[in-house]
């Protein structure tokens, strides 16, 4: 239990307004942290005042109030002004990275371990997040008052059991789930299945899809890892289990009780057959394991679709 009274350890959030960030503002809020976040509307909707709309939720869902201010960090002046106020007090050098899986590339071999090669990436953002993942390492190589851990997202989806905070993407929505929760409300008139002929059962594109709820605990979990003093730690966030692009649309026919047109067209260029985690390491040395279904997700993801057919934005 925390001492009354004493002082709340701060949090630099990061893109703390989107989807995975606001959940995981959330979670560091409920485990007693003080988060301070940054983000710069890329993807993010106004609220009142100076607030992000996700943010006001989680003010209003926790009780607690946000430390918020809009910043691009490609603004380097503004970012060392933040960082010298944050580190006159607490001196930062404790980090951790939103990497993904996308920095295995091809899979060489199934289930995905964190020995597994990377860099050989597919797409120009998993590149970063491959050239990001080699300056951390190489910098916490070079001066071991550094940690950091890196964590390996695999496929975040759903949203908040309360279905006021979730996924919330501007224009046509890239990703998978997104897209048929778009489809079950009527948004769109159906799916387009990027190619049927995959080396998979279904011939469908496989993934590991984990609940973002879980992948914010991720988080907590990897703060609790830097106290060890940690040096840099590589963790995956999966569950293990892989589901298809149809069984996706199966599970969430399920939970909406909507039928799912989809149609089958090409393949999507850059996209691999099959990707899911073996996530016993962060199971090892984080004592973090997904604890939420397919189903959960699923409904979580149906009932913020349902509160907020157009997301953040209000209703014209
Ligand atoms: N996918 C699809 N239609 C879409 C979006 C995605 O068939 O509109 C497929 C995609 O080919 C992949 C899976 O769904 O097999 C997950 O795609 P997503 O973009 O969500 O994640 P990523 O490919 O980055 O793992």
């Amino acid at each position: 239990m925390s001492r009354a009274g004493a002082m709340a350890e701060k949090v630099l959030v990061t893109g703390g307004a989107g989807y995975i960030g606001s959940h995981t503002v959330l979670e560091l809020l409920e485990a007693g942290y003080t988060p301070v976040v940054i983000d710069n509307f890329h993807n993010a909707i106004r609220g009142e005042g100076s607030m992000p709309e996700s943010l006001r939720r989680v003010q209003e869902l926790t009780g607690r109030s946000v430390e918020f201010e809009e910043m691009d960090i490609l603004d380097q002046a503004a970012l060392q002004c933040l960082f010298k106020k944050i580190m006159r007090v607490h001196g930062v050098k404790n980090l951790v990275f939103s990497s993904s899986a996308t920095v295995y590339g091809k899979p060489q071999y199934l289930p995905l371990d964190e020995s597994h090669p990377t860099g050989s990436c597919t797409n120009p953002y998993g590149k970063s997040k491959f050239f990001i993942e080699e300056m951390i390492q190489d910098l916490c190589q070079a001066d071991k008052t550094w940690n950091a851990v890196l964590l390996r997202y695999f496929n975040p989806i759903g949203a908040h059991a309360s279905g006021h905070i979730g996924e919330d993407p501007q224009g046509i929505p890239n990703n998978l789930m997104p897209y048929v929760s778009q489809v079950a409300i009527g948004r769109r008139e159906a799916l387009n299945v990027f190619g049927n002929d995959y080396d998979t059962e279904d011939g469908t594109g496989i993934r590991d899809y984990i609940h973002v709820v879980d992948l914010a605990k991720g988080h907590i979990a990897a703060l609790r890892k830097l106290k060890e003093q940690c040096g840099c730690r590589i963790y995956n966030l999966g569950t293990g289990t892989g589901y298809s692009v149809l069984q996706m649309v199966q599970a969430m026919e399920k939970a909406s009780g909507k039928k799912i047109p989809y149609k089958v067209v090409a393949r999507r260029e850059g996209d691999v057959a099959a990707c899911y985690a073996n996530p016993s390491l962060a199971l090892e040395e984080l004592g973090w394991t997904a604890a939420l279904g397919l189903d959960r997700m699923c409904e979580d993801l149906w009932r913020w679709q349902k509160q907020n057919p157009s997301g953040f934005s209000s209703q014209a």
